[in-house]
């Protein structure tokens, strides 16, 4: 038969992951003569053969693409011409290259963990080893293109054996830019807090893994930052470290070597080792074992515990020294930035952690891991950050003018829209702390400079206090757009989903900035992609006696909640919540109440959840926010099928709904021994009830749309699966690749930002 050519144009993430070097070896292995590239679209290939072994080509490239790679579209034409004798990789047109961002950072790949592993090789327990399908990219990359001299591996020149490497196209280290070994790559080193060296490369490694099978707390420089890393079975190891990094109670990451580590400790499903198994490796959050042997203080009174899977041969090393679980926490104090430079992270740590494993290959831009969860039977991203930034998120209609956003003030990170990208930073954290607002804004600068993007439109959040909001107008773009908190998630979601007509947005979170200055947390609104937003219903607003005070102080939202639900005359008495309250305490927040003084009210849905919890789990306080709310989330009997009365005002827009009701007969169900998880379960179904009533409504009134679950509280599952399961007729959308908390809000403010800057071009 007569070969025939055919040019196939791929497109998704193609470029930075070895893609072309194993193109390369397919079509030798199929017999397929031609050529690839890379170009700023993806991915070209001519290929030369009969049309049959072209067609297993084609299947091929599909399945068996390297773990990092994800094709989005793959066109293939007829193409003329003589067929070449070979099949080569051409060089990339300079021009071209230019516009091809940095590939998110790769976890190690399973031939490089072979290499170290095997007594034979170069590479023999070395620690950096990477390839063109795992390693770092992003957190090394000083400029654009993707190239060895602008990443901070420039400093190391290759040795002989790594220089054929790299430059044989049949090999897979054919260009990749952090190529290293042994003989010329970076090296680990154990330094006490003093500063002295205790020891280099194997033996740094051992004796780390010694120190924390001794019960010590280990920094641990990896891919985006410092770990504090200990002993996860060692409780005493936990405490302390808890201690020291003064997080009381949130949740730490648990790292194990492998899937059937994970699997001890947690009960997996079939998408939830998926999702570990991730080339982004993200920290995932399962239900875990009752006979798991991590320590309690892990993960204090939550079933769920956060594991991920080792993704560096560094990791894989140490774990396997150390020969049991560890927690690896993101080094810092709470509420501080990441640490990231070896300096300054001796300096931070100080106190923090006993010993520092680090090595010679600088980071550049630091990167939390990702953390994900999977929600009706899918990953959601909860943070996003590692692995997946700085990769960009096509949207529907490209951008009019670049647009800087810069989200809101917890959890936050920023966006750059420009072309038909949206680009999320990474997840930096609370902006209420100075040197954490400094890494964002350096994140900011970095991101600018990479996309080569010149801003002409700034968008930030309605709240006038917010630190990103002072930062957006200090900016010398003359153009800048306030977006409601709300209507920018319920915009984030649209864009993820790349709508173009209307969404009746659920977004849902703990507390946003309302236009009326108020604030809103409880929101329906009917949002169109030319930046219209119409609020369709809400809740009623619960009063926060104390302002922000009552966030932490939860059991003052539930004294709000009872007053307000029994008419002034709650049965406190009867409640075991407010026993645990000083009497003097109790008084003063009453009167609070009765006389309205320093009581704004706050319609967050996360607010009830706070409420609730707290009469519910008997808990007054949350020790982070949304704590308590968290909780009464995890303690939910999802086999419970009741559901508790509520009201739906609808005489004027927007309707309200009203948990009065709701409340009365939780607590009734409190007051006749019901358990938390009963009550708890009986309080979500009722949420879902009142929300399904609300959409089928608004389809009456306004016209049927397809239905989106935002905000902080869709990383609920049980929230979620609710309403996916009542709203069966409707086109029920779900955050995956964005988070549904603020850490998402950027990309909605961009797109919105957009519409509305359209209208004064
Ligand atoms: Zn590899
Ligand atoms: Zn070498
Ligand atoms: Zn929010």
């Amino acid at each position: 038969m007569e070969p025939s050519g055919q040019r196939l144009t791929l497109r998704g993430i193609v470029q930075g992951v070895g893609f072309r070097p194993f193109v390369l070896r397919l079509a030798r292995e199929c017999g397929v003569s031609g050529r690839v590239w890379n170009h700023a679209a993806g991915v070209t290939i001519e290929g030369f053969a009969n049309a049959e072994v072209l067609a297993t080509f084609t299947r091929r490239l599909r399945t068996e693409a390297p773990p990092g790679a994800r094709i989005d579209d793959l066109s293939s034409e007829a193409m003329a011409g003589t067929a070449p004798a070979a099949f080569t990789i051409e060089p990339s047109a300079a021009a071209a290259e230019r516009v091809v961002s940095i590939p998110p950072d790769l976890a190690v790949c399973d031939d490089c963990l072979a290499e170290i592993a095997d007594p034979a090789a170069r590479r023999y327990r070395y620690p950096f080893t990477n390839c063109t399908a795992c390693g770092p990219r992003f957190t090394i990359a000083r400029d654009v293109p993707w190239d060895r001299p602008a990443t901070t591996m420039a400093g190391f020149a290759m040795c002989d054996a790594c220089r054929a490497e790299f430059e044989d196209p049949g090999d897979r280290r054919f260009h990749a830019q952090p190529i290293a070994c042994p003989a010329c790559g970076p090296r680990l080193r154990l330094v006490d807090a003093g500063g002295h060296s205790l020891g280099e490369g194997d033996a740094a490694l051992r004796a780390a893994a010694r120190a924390l099978r001794a019960g010590g707390i280990v920094a641990v420089k990896g891919l985006g930052g410092f770990h504090l890393a200990c002993d996860a079975t060692f409780a005493p190891a936990v405490s302390r470290l808890r201690e020291r990094k003064r997080r009381e109670q949130k949740p730490l990451a648990v790292m194990v070597r492998d899937l059937a580590a994970a699997a001890r400790h947690a009960g997996l499903r079939e998408e939830e080792r998926a999702l570990l198994r991730s080339p982004a490796r993200p920290v995932v959050l399962v239900e875990r074992r009752h006979d798991s042997r991590l320590a309690p203080g892990v993960a204090p009174d939550n079933p769920l515990v956060g594991l991920l899977l080792a993704y560096t041969p560094l990791h894989h090393l140490l774990l396997e020294a150390a020969q049991r679980p560890l927690v690896m926490t993101s080094a810092n104090l709470s509420e501080e930035p990441l640490c990231w430079r070896d300096d300054e992270a001796r300096e931070r740590l100080r106190g923090l952690a006993d010993l520092f494993l680090v090595h010679d290959r600088e980071i550049v831009a630091p990167c939390d891991d990702s953390v994900a969860r999977c929600i009706a039977g899918a990953p959601t991203l909860l943070r996003r950050a590692r692995g997946h930034v700085p990769g960009a998120l096509p949207v529907a209609r490209p951008f009019a003018r670049p647009v800087l956003a810069c989200g809101a003030l917890l959890k936050n990170t920023f966006c750059v829209g420009a072309g038909a990208a949206a680009h999320l930073g990474p997840h930096v954290g609370d902006l209420e702390n100075v040197a954490t607002l400094d890494a964002w804004e350096a994140a900011i600068e970095r991101a600018l400079r990479f996309l080569r993007v010149t801003p002409e439109v700034v968008a930030h959040d309605l709240h006038p206090e917010y630190a990103s909001t002072r930062y957006a107008l200090a900016r010398p773009e003359p153009l800048k757009v306030a977006v409601q908190h709300h209507h920018a998630h319920v915009a984030a979601l649209m864009a993820e989903h790349r709508l173009e007509d209307r969404l009746l947005g659920l977004a849902w979170d703990g507390t946003g900035h309302g236009t009326d200055g108020t604030a809103w947390g409880g929101e329906f609104l009917l949002v169109g992609a030319d930046g219209s937003c119409e609020r369709i219903a809400t809740f009623r607003p619960l009063a926060m006696a104390g302002g922000d005070r009552a966030v932490r102080e939860v059991w003052r939202l539930a004294l709000a909640l009872v007053e307000d639900a029994f008419d002034g005359a709650p049965p406190t008495a009867a409640l075991a919540l407010f026993d645990a309250v000083p009497r003097h305490d109790l008084h003063v927040v009453r009167q609070m109440l009765a006389s309205d003084l320093n009581t704004p009210r706050a319609r967050g849905v996360g607010r009830y959840f706070d409420a609730f919890g707290a009469l519910g789990l008997v808990r007054a306080r949350s020790s982070y926010e949304g704590e308590v709310a968290l909780l009464w989330n995890v303690a939910a009997d999802p086999a419970e099928p009741g559901r508790y009365p509520f009201h739906l005002h609808t005489r004027h827009l927007p309707w309200e709904i009203d948990l009065r009701l709701t409340a009365r007969a939780a607590v009734r169900d409190l007051m006749d021994g019901r358990g938390a998880p009963t009550v708890s379960a009986r309080f979500h179904r009722s949420l879902v009830a009142a929300a399904e009533e609300v959409v089928r409504l608004a389809a009456r009134h306004h016209g049927r749309t397809p239905v989106g679950l935002t905000g902080g509280c869709f990383q609920n599952p049980l929230l979620a699966e609710g309403l996916l399961a009542a709203l069966g007729g409707f086109d029920v959308r779900l955050h995956r690749e964005v988070p549904p908390g603020d850490g998402g809000l950027a990309l909605g403010q961009a797109v919105v930002a957009d519409a509305v800057a359209r209208k004064s071009l």
